[in-house]
């Protein structure tokens, strides 16, 4: 493959924007420096030269959407997390069947436009493997277990495994299998410590949904609340499979990426930051299910790593990253504004790159050459505010390369 030499405005590199540099890679980076020295260095590569407004990043990363549910559009129930599972019971079997190719293709295209160079797939059936390989995008896909009736779980495993093993074909491919435990309250804890030992034992990414909802928490913390009905009524079931804090347990000693989040306390800050656990922020989600604001802050100053996520169409109107990251922008107002937009840009590259372990999401050498431009409206008075311009001001980018080849 050829050198390319792209040099723009600015460049972002470990959290810090750099003036007058450009970017030499083939499918991976090869250095950053002055033009002049790249050029003298690698006088046969091509050379791009773009505007002075322009800012070079790393490729975004989403580490959590659900393709299956793309379909999604005035079908489900917004505004309180039971009544929209219930929603989502009744019209399952005609989202997923009315969700084909064209329709997770659609998705990926409207992540890959936003700079969406990798991403999450959770996978609940499977019907999603196909287009995740025919992305042009890297994907973690997630194979999915659920099931909390002791009756049934033997039969939901084997599914699960299968599955797995089917997502495991593609070497050759940007797709790496990965695990993820559906919840707390939906995953009897004997096969969830038995998915857990498998993600262990082949050393691959775990994710589960934690604490998303108000009623999750009062349902394992007290067998009450909008569950209860749910599960007497769906799976004759009178109480939780489990506690927070034995579902937690599990995970132990091995990095997890935890989804949601917003119901989380204290005591579960201090044990996901021992446990080196992320979290997936995902705002607009969180809104539409009617469930409160993450406690960022505190997550932030714990220096747990969080990613910023959009979760599937299920729960949100777009896999736009940009609009998530400004509605992340809006709700957390007990942060400064310039602080959290760093953060925010943080989020969905080196954090979120450390989560899916992908080579990706830095500017640094010998990583992936996953790189998207973006334009902003005029030049900037400061450096400080880049991260909060790039944000505020875009709505697409200009171009994207993943593996060094421009897929936009
Ligand atoms: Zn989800």
């Amino acid at each position: 493959m050829n050198i390319k030499i792209l040099k723009a405005g600015y460049i972002y590199q470990d959290g810090e924007y750099l003036c007058d540099s450009a970017i030499a890679f083939d499918k991976k980076i090869i250095k950053i420096d002055s033009l002049e020295n790249l050029k003298e260095l690698y006088p046969q590569a091509t050379v791009e030269i773009l505007s002075d407004l322009t800012v070079i990043y790393p490729g975004f990363i989403n580490t959590h959407t659900h393709l299956e549910f793309s379909a999604n559009k005035t079908t489900l129930e917004y505004g309180s997390f039971v009544p929209w599972l219930y929603s989502v019971i009744k019209s399952r079997d005609e989202l997923i069947n009315s969700c084909d190719d064209l329709v997770m293709s659609s998705a990926i295209n409207d992540m890959l436009r936003s700079g969406i160079t990798s991403f999450g797939a959770i996978s609940s059936y499977g019907s999603d493997l196909q287009s995740c390989i025919e992305a042009p995008q890297r994907v973690v896909f997630f194979n999915e277990l659920i099931g909390s009736d002791p009756k049934m779980v033997d039969v939901l495993y084997n599914d699960f495994l299968e599955r797995l093993n089917q997502s495991s074909n593609y070497a050759d491919s940007l797709i790496t299998p990965a695990i993820a435990i559906h919840s707390p309250y939906s995953v009897h804890p004997i096969v969830a410590q038995k998915a857990i030992n498998l993600a262990k034992h082949k050393k691959l990414t775990l994710s589960t949904h934690f604490m998303e909802s108000m009623a999750e928490k009062e349902w394992l913390d007290t067998n009450e609340g909008d569950f209860k009905e749910f599960f007497s009524k769906f799976l004759s079931q009178n109480s939780a499979v489990t506690s927070k804090e034995d579902f937690l347990n599990l995970f132990d000693n091995y990095s997890t990426h935890l989804v949601h989040a917003t119901q989380i306390d204290n005591d579960d800050i201090k044990k996901i930051a021992e446990n080196n656990h992320t979290i997936a922020h995902c705002p607009r989600s969180n809104r539409f299910l009617g469930t409160t604001n993450l406690p960022l802050k505190s997550i932030i100053d714990n220096k747990i790593k969080f990613t910023t996520a959009t979760d599937g169409l299920s729960s949100n109107y777009s896999l736009n990253i940009f609009e998530e990251l400004k509605s992340a922008l809006m709700i957390h107002s007990d942060i400064s504004v310039e602080l959290l937009a760093d953060e925010l840009i943080k989020s969905v590259t080196k954090n979120a790159n450390e989560v899916l372990n992908l080579n990706s999401g830095e500017l640094k050498e010998g990583y992936n050459a996953d790189i998207i431009t973006l334009t902003l409206p005029d030049i900037p008075s400061t450096l400080k505010h880049i991260s909060l311009w790039s944000i505020l001001h875009t709505k697409e980018v200009d171009s994207v390369f993943i593996a060094g080849k421009k897929v936009l």
